[in-house]
């Protein structure tokens, strides 16, 4: 019997009727003739609510203890799922983690996946039951609890789904597939059949959220096959295809515009050789964790300037190594922007067609954006611009590259 392995996210079992709804989805699959293995988010808010409720007792809490509690969401949606399937005379078993074999590596809040152990799945499975599995959390090597990071079920969903072999893994969400940019945002937003591998992943890695950007490259590893889909929907649309083939050459030059919000721009003033202080401080930042985006340097007989951009959630870190750069001298002074916007345009067509570049200023321009960095890679090209900016936009970008319906 071929395995299907389903994950529904948050909204998708975000109050009991939902799950109720979610259960009956399930059954149908598993009664086209599936072995199902269903991966589960923690109920829509309740992830929040947690890290909300840690930073009450400590700004800055254990990242182990964090992780404990943070996978106790998805504790109560696998078993209340579960309790549904068992409900209607179907079998089930909720598994957390460690009891489905998820090994990772022990970087608390945002470990990765080493290996599954299949063997409890498998049997499970054997046995007729339909295996419902936490998402987002696994076990390191001490016996640890870990967690994925934010949107993490998407990871667990493709990994079990390639340790198993199965025939397709099954992302339901609350939108009917990938769209030419977030729907919500751009309401002309175009719904994609289908999205090559190498796009999807520049548009998850660029904050299109719908799929968490490891679940993009595992997928890619095992040439997994990837939908997604709505759980709001009673299977009247095929979702979004990821596809693995080489693309035949594309009319257009963009498929597609992703937006990552709450990016923080720092400016450093150098006070060693910009080649010395880049070496020394990205390397401390690594050190720290912090992840670097957005990099661009000026060097002039009257300023040494080092520019990069990280996510909010490393201001903290990076602050402290500036201000321990500060206090050795090594930097004279820094300065961080917040709030901004990081808006990209992705293509395969864009390694055959030029102008993209023109097309975006211009049009950026035009609305009188200001455009504070700027990166390219072969298939995608961002911009840095203040939060405020960005749904203009990508509302301008959307009808600029013809990604309206
Ligand atoms: P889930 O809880 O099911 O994991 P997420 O909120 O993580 O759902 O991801 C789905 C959301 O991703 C959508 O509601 C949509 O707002 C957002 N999104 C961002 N970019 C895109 C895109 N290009 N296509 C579809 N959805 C997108
Ligand atoms: N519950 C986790 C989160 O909210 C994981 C997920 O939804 O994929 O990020
Ligand atoms: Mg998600």
């Amino acid at each position: 019997m071929a395995i299907v392995v389903q994950k529904y996210g948050g909204t998708s079992v975000g109050s009991p009727s939902r799950i109720e709804k979610v259960a009956e989805q399930i059954i149908a699959t598993k009664n086209q003739g599936h072995s199902v293995v269903v991966v589960v988010s923690a109920m829509a808010g309740d992830t929040n609510r947690l890290v909300d409720l840690a930073s009450q007792v400590d700004q800055n809490p254990s990242p182990r203890e964090l992780d404990m509690l943070l996978a106790a969401g998805e504790q109560v949606s696998i078993s209340l799922l579960s309790m549904a399937l068992i409900k209607r005379g179907y079998s089930a078993i909720s598994l957390l983690a460690h009891q489905a074999g998820i090994h990772t590596n022990n970087r608390f809040n945002k470990a990765r996946i080493k290996d599954i152990d299949t063997r409890r799945m498998l049997i499970e499975l054997q046995q007729g039951h339909v295996v419902v599995v936490a998402g987002f959390q696994g076990m390191d090597s001490e016996g640890n609890v870990t967690t994925l990071g934010r949107g993490g079920s998407d990871t667990t969903a493709v990994a079990i789904a390639s340790a198993l072999h199965a025939k397709e893994c099954q992302i339901f969400t609350d939108v009917d597939g990938v769209y030419t940019t977030d729907p919500r945002i751009e309401a002309s937003a175009k719904k994609l059949d289908h999205v090559s591998f190498e796009e999807m992943l520049e548009m998850a890695s660029c904050g299109a959220k719908v799929l968490q950007p490891r679940s993009v490259e595992f997928a890619g590893q095992n040439k997994m096959p990837l939908r997604v889909l709505s759980s709001f929907t009673d299977g009247d649309s095929d979702g979004t295809q990821i596809c693995y083939e080489p693309e035949v050459d594309r009319q257009h030059p963009v498929t597609a515009i992703a937006c990552q919000d709450d990016e923080i721009l720092f400016s450093v003033k150098s006070m060693l050789p910009l080649s010395e202080l880049r070496t020394r401080l990205f390397a401390e930042l690594a050190e720290a964790d912090v992840e670097i985006d957005m990099i661009s340097h000026q060097a002039s007989a009257q300023s040494k300037d080092l520019n990069f951009t990280i996510a909010r959630k490393d201001l903290v870190a990076a602050e402290d190594i500036c201000k321990e750069f500060v206090s050795v001298k090594l930097i004279s002074a820094y300065h961080c922007l917040k709030q901004l916007s990081k808006v990209s345009v992705i293509g395969n067509g864009m390694r055959s067609h030029c102008g993209v570049a023109a097309g975006v200023f211009a049009t950026l321009q035009q609305q009188a954006i200001d455009v504070f960095l700027v990166s390219t890679a072969e298939i995608k090209l961002s911009v840095l611009m203040k939060q405020c900016d960005a749904r203009l936009a990508i509302s301008s970008l959307t009808k600029k590259f013809n990604l309206n319906d």
